[in-house]
């Protein structure tokens, strides 16, 4: 165990200055006024996703008003840049004094819980000096995300090192990248290279998409129209947020419907959107007619069809199979097709990780989590005193964060009605037996990150408190009200 002596103590410790991070030191500022907290950050500033990816046009690919905050409005186009996201959280620092909370270059290496002493203690490096610090707190609050953020996925091609040009990956983009006039190839087609093509587009002498499979794209304004007429109404910033909110989510929940239930007239809608940026005639069988259901990866909404546009302008264009090899001037696929490139960015996506690769250990044991069962997707059996935002794949990650950061919130005041001090998800007698499923459905939702990370995850249950739904029009109802005795042993 690390000496603690000289270690400073808070009741919450967050890990992370990411969206999740600094929407918990909010809720808790707000709800616990009392509760001293501190956020630990590896980077040098807040943001997190939006920090870490540069790449040219980066933006998000859900809308503002569900990836904002429920608590303050988002007033700028539905589709945000990066530097928008970060612009709206610096607010809610400084609006909010939440500054004084957080200390960035904190690398946390290792978290410890003692049972006797009834608290965490982390050791961090702090990346700006070299030194190692230690903290103690009593609730551990994991806002680390989900992937990492410094070893991004490539998959490993043959002869990748016979290429003479050069290899980026999006996550990890040179400031001086020169693609002026260059023949570029992205290989993925997800929302990354969804939103890079077309950025790129203007400057390059040609950017060719290269997938394996396709991806479902939906394309549309950039713009909510309601929301500009109540703007024009004058009426309230706080309202606006909340009916555009509740409207996007209600259309999100009817589009995810009617993609379980009418699979081939979502198609058609997705597939009319494309043609009316390429064309009637436009092909759209190999490139752009995934095998997959629409819905059971994220959808891709590229504003205004930037990327459609791109292709119709002939500035870009889309290669679909297997790559065979990496050769000097760029790949060959499989049908023997050759495509030439000054610069290859593989848009491969994360490395997808368990509560940041932070080294845990429970009274000295290792803590192995793929043995250990989520509770209502945010705690873990037989681990006390800690909650991890795992937040929505389909929907906007921010939901289910600012609904776990109040439930946090709920269970510390249920805590202190109780005088208990720790609070551990346990298996009830009943759950004797139960059936350990994998963390995310696969067959509700099957990314190849999660498919590549399943092993290293932890187990849902097939019951409730057990369940990791991910559904949010439940999670709505029962979070705030779900009771706090069933599944929580409290000592
Ligand atoms: C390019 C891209 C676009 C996306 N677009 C969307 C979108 O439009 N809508 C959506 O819902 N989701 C989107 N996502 C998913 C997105 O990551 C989440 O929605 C959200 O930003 C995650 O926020 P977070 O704060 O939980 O985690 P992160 O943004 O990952 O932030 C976590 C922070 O914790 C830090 N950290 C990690 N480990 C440690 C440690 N050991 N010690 C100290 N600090 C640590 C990280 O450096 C990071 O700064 C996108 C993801 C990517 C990569």
């Amino acid at each position: 165990m690390t000496e603690t002596t000289s270690a400073e103590h808070f009741d919450v410790l967050i890990v992370g200055g990411g969206i999740s991070g600094v929407g918990g030191a909010y809720h808790l500022t707000k709800n616990r006024p009392g509760t001293s907290l501190v956020v630990l950050e590896n980077q040098e500033s807040f943001g997190g996703t939006w920090l870490t990816h540069t790449y040219p046009g980066v933006r998000s690919d859900s809308d503002l008003y569900t990836f904002g905050y429920e608590f303050k409005p988002w007033t700028g186009p539905p589709i945000a840049t990066a530097q928008e996201i970060l612009t709206y959280m610096g607010e809610v620092i400084e609006e909010n004094d939440l500054a004084q909370h957080i200390r960035y270059s904190h690398e946390v290496k290792k978290a410890e819980w003692s049972g006797e002493d009834g608290r965490w203690t982390l050791t961090a490096d702090k990346t700006d000096t070299g030194e190692e610090v230690t903290f103690t707190c009593n609730f551990l609050y994991m806002c680390q995300g989900y992937y990492n953020h410094k070893e991004p996925y490539t998959p490993e091609w043959p002869g990748m090192d016979r290429f003479e040009g050069q290899i980026v990956h999006p996550q990890l983009w040179p400031d001086d990248l020169d693609y002026k006039g260059k023949k570029v190839v992205c290989i993925g087609s997800g929302a990354t290279a969804a939103t890079i093509i077309p950025a790129m587009a203007p400057d390059v002498e040609h950017i060719t998409m290269v997938q394996r499979s396709p991806t479902y794209f939906v394309c549309g304004r950039n713009a909510d129209e309601l929301a500009d007429q109540l703007r024009e109404l004058e009426v309230d910033e706080t309202w606006i947020h909340e009916i555009i909110r509740r409207k996007r989510l209600k259309d999100q929940d009817t589009v995810t419907q009617m993609a379980r239930d009418h699979p081939d007239m979502v198609k058609e809608e997705l597939f009319k959107g494309l043609r009316e940026i390429l064309g009637e005639d436009f092909d759209l069988s190999p490139h752009f007619t995934p095998k997959y259901r629409p819905w059971r990866q994220r959808l891709a909404f590229v504003p205004d069809g930037d990327l459609f546009h791109a292709v119709k302008d002939g500035k870009a264009s889309a290669v679909t199979g297997e790559i065979e090899t990496f050769t000097e001037t760029g790949l060959r696929m499989e049908d023997g097709e050759e495509v030439e490139a000054d610069i290859i960015l593989t848009a491969t996506g994360f490395n997808m990780n368990v509560l940041g690769d932070i080294e845990f250990d429970i009274d000295g044991a290792p803590l192995d989590w793929p043995n250990r069962v989520g509770f209502h997707g945010t705690m873990f059996s037989d681990i006390p005193n800690l909650a991890w935002v795992f937040g929505y794949f389909r929907a906007s990650w921010t939901l289910r964060a600012d609904m776990i950061a109040k439930l946090v919130c709920r269970l510390l005041d249920h805590m202190d009605e109780k005088g208990a001090e720790v609070v551990t998800p346990k298996l009830r007698s009943e759950d004797e037996g139960m059936e350990r499923l994998p963390w995310v459905d696969p067959e509700d939702f099957n990314p190849g990150y999660i498919s590549r990370a399943m092993h290293i995850l932890p187990k849902q249950g097939d019951r409730d408190p057990w369940r990791h739904t991910q559904d949010y029009w439940n999670e709505r109802k029962v979070f705030p009200v779900f009771d706090l005795d069933d599944g929580l042993v409290y000592e």
